[in-house]
């Protein structure tokens, strides 16, 4: 491997030096004939090489080196712990890049969320090499080198081999086990979009490019490798990935890899929900959430990850807007370093769903409390088949769920009670945006009960604790007119009342 790579960077620099000046817009237009046939060489840069894709043919590439004098790529930027492992690798004879996101935000001027490393050395030698290392993953054998809380995945390269062999695909085409290692001149063709296709080589700080990825990630494009069907089809979680760098990079997605995304959707049926889980809480907790959930929703992918959701936002499109409230706060709240819950964003997703279901058989004369566990319980149930929500996380959403209607209570013990729930901050979060969401609503009714909850709470807690108090067991226990009422009938009013 380190032969290979060394001899070709050898023929790029050598039939660079008999350039009399390089001109580092060349490198802008590398071609990938993968996609395109139009060829523009810069051909102190250019070797061809060649690869079989996981396309159906094998084609010949060119790969683009970019030295270290090409690319903004600085080891300043580059953490610490990824620089180690990349050095160690190194050292021990090894070739070693950084790889995938990293690359592609460096060249970005963002800073990168992981570092990820790529390597010819196996897992187990990995593993050799460092004392804290663990070796995960079936579908995908990786090593994990830990420092303290902090991961670098490393990931051997992937070989081309033959993916349509046995046991490694299954009837729909997505790939089960992938395991075989090779050279970095097929691992690229493994990896989704061009940008993040890109490898920083440790051994001279070049970037290394085999399919246009530079030039994309100028042009700001995403663009999958390979025939985008079968790589749809090996991973349709590809799909909800082109959505969500769409979002968080504001790239394009470009034609060819966005058309076939309204046709192979229902892919994402045959993904583990606890697969789908992680992807979620990226889609939404990256910064990006509002983008990511309009891009969700014109893709129609929604359906495939939260199914009553989805049902409930085509029924009432004024579902859509308390999300998009949801959304855009927990963005803000990201973007002020302010501590986020998946249980609020999974909480505003289902409620259309949960309170609905629950006046109907609140409706049938079932006590409120009773029922909304009932039914928060069935919808859970059903979205775990899709989605599969940490237990940890479902018990907060059920919380901000039966919070909504306590939260009509103005005194005494219940109200006290409300105040110091543990989940009280996000139950009232999540009752201000739907008070906010109904703003221009049709029911002037609902507007002014939520709107009126949402200021009391607000009220209440700016005040100090004997303030509090004295709100709380000093003025009449019941909101209106509510005297000589059962427990039960003042529940059910007021449930029906909240929504
Ligand atoms: P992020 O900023 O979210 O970390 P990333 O591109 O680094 O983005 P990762 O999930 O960390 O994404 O994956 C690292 C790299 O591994 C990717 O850039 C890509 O090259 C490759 N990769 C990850 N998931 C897939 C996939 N499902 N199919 C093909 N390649 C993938
Ligand atoms: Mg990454």
């Amino acid at each position: 491997m380190l032969k290979w790579i060394k001899s070709l960077k050898n023929k790029a620099s050598s039939s660079k030096r008999s350039r009399s000046e390089p001109d580092a817009a060349d490198h802008h237009v590398a071609r990938h004939p993968i996609r395109s046939k139009a060829k523009n060489k810069s051909k102190n840069k250019i070797k061809r090489t060649t690869a079989s894709s996981t396309a159906k043919n094998s084609v010949s590439h060119d790969v683009v080196i970019f030295s270290r004098g090409e690319h903004c790529i600085s080891r300043d930027n580059i953490d610490d712990h990824a620089l180690k492992v990349l050095y160690r690798l190194h050292k021990s004879g090894y070739h070693a890049c950084l790889v995938g996101g990293a690359v592609r935000d460096l060249l970005l001027g963002l800073t990168p969320k992981d570092f990820d490393v790529a390597t010819d050395a196996t897992p187990e030698q990995v593993n050799k090499l460092f004392r804290n290392c663990r070796i995960i993953g079936r579908r995908f054998r990786l090593a994990h080198v830990h420092f303290g809380r902090q991961i670098i995945e490393v990931a051997t390269y992937r070989a081309n081999h033959d993916l349509t062999q046995s046991g490694i695909q299954d009837e729909t085409g997505r790939i089960v086990r992938d395991n075989v290692f090779g050279e970095l001149a097929e691992d690229v063709w493994r990896r989704d979009f061009t940008a993040n296709a890109l490898y920083y080589d440790i051994s001279d700080f070049s970037v290394i490019d085999f399919v246009g990825g530079f030039e994309d990630i100028k042009q700001k494009r995403l663009h999958l490798i390979g025939d985008v069907e079968t790589r749809y089809r090996e991973d349709p979680v590809r799909m909800l990935r082109a959505l969500r760098f769409s979002a968080k990079l504001n790239f394009e997605i470009d034609q060819d890899s966005k058309l076939p995304i309204y046709e192979l959707g229902h892919l994402l049926k045959d993904i583990p929900a606890a697969r789908l889980y992680e992807e979620v809480l990226k889609l939404f907790h990256s910064g990006h959430a509002v983008r990511s959930f309009e891009l969700l929703l014109e893709f129609d992918l929604l359906q495939y990850l939260f199914p009553e959701a989805d049902k409930s936002i085509k029924q009432d499109e004024s579902v859509k807007k308390v999300l998009l409230i949801a959304m855009q706060s927990t963005d803000n709240r990201i973007k002020n370093d302010m501590r986020v819950t998946p249980a609020f964003l999974l909480a505003a997703l289902l409620w259309q769903p949960v309170n609905s279901r629950t006046k109907e058989i609140v409706d049938k004369g079932m006590p409120y409390s009773v029922a909304i566990q009932k039914v928060a319980t069935k919808i859970l149930s059903q979205q775990a088949a899709s989605v599969s929500i940490p237990k940890r996380f479902t018990s907060t959403m059920r919380d901000i769920w039966g919070l909504q209607t306590r939260f009509h209570y103005r005194a005494g013990k219940r109200a006290q009670s409300v105040l110091e729930h543990e989940k009280f901050r996000a139950g009232y979060d999540f009752l201000c945006i739907r008070a906010q969401a109904v703003e221009d609503a049709a029911s002037e009714n609902l507007h002014e009960d939520l709107k009126r909850d949402c200021e009391w709470w607000t009220d209440i807690q700016e005040q100090s604790a004997e303030q509090q108090k004295s709100t709380l067991f000093s003025t009449p226990k019941k909101r209106s007119g509510n005297s000589g009422k059962s427990r039960r009938s003042t529940t059910r009013k007021k449930a029906k009342k909240t929504e």
